[in-house]
């Protein structure tokens, strides 16, 4: 029988680089299996985002149908955009033993801790302010208005830091991305999971 995955909430203010340690995450070589949750927001597509791939892009319309039906486990108003994430898709992952990532912000996170009190909040900040801003300039990919908003945006995400289990500082990437795999290996190695998967092995030991 395999282990029931584990559902992870990361969160972090935008710059921090969190998108970068998830996709570094699903590549790397691993004995298990994990995901990230595509979520379904209002706000527009940036250049080179791919609708079905970075998010499910929605109209205001839709998104309020989807809320209606009942068809997020969570959803927030972000940046005056929705996003959500989408309930079966994470529910048909958790249950075939795959971790799942919601790649989420302090309000949703609120809310899937309060269903769900096994999941594991990881927080993942920048090393200062000063790299944060460098960070947000070199994307790019928004106006210097947008920026000096995401800002004062992350601030405000920033202090919701001790809402989490775990947190990382994404200084050197390489070290960050290495204790993002190890929170997840050890949760794998605790003892009542390691006991599901190795039922038969432990009951042979102790006949
Ligand atoms: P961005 O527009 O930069 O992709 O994301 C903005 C913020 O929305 C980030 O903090 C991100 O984690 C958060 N976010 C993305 N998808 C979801 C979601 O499905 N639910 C919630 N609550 N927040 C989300």
């Amino acid at each position: 029988m395999s282990q029931v995955g584990t559902l992870y909430i990361v969160s972090a203010p935008s710059g921090a680089g969190k998108s970068s340690l998830i996709n570094a995450l699903l590549a790397e070589k691993k004995d298990w299996q994990a995901q990230v949750s595509i979520s379904h927001t209002t706000r527009q597509a940036r250049v080179g985002e791919v609708d079905g791939e970075h998010y499910y892009f929605v109209s205001t319309e839709n998104f309020k149908k989807l809320i209606a039906e009942n068809a997020f486990f969570e959803w927030a108003e972000v940046f005056g955009n929705y996003y959500g994430t989408s309930r079966i898709a994470i529910e048909e992952a958790l249950a075939k033993g795959v971790d799942v990532l919601l790649d989420i912000d302090w309000q949703g996170a609120r809310q899937v801790r309060n269903m769900m009190p096994d999941a594991k909040g990881i927080f993942i900040l920048p090393p200062s302010r000063t790299e944060l801003e460098a960070r947000l300039n070199k994307r790019g990919q928004d106006s210097k208005e947008i920026i000096t908003k995401r800002m004062n945006q992350a601030q405000a995400e920033m202090s919701h830091y001790d809402e989490y289990d775990y947190l990382i500082i994404n200084d050197d990437f390489d070290s960050a991305s290495k204790e993002l795999s190890a929170i997840m290996k050890a949760r794998r190695n605790e003892q009542a999971k390691q006991a599901i998967k190795y039922q038969t092995t432990i009951k042979e030991l102790l006949a």
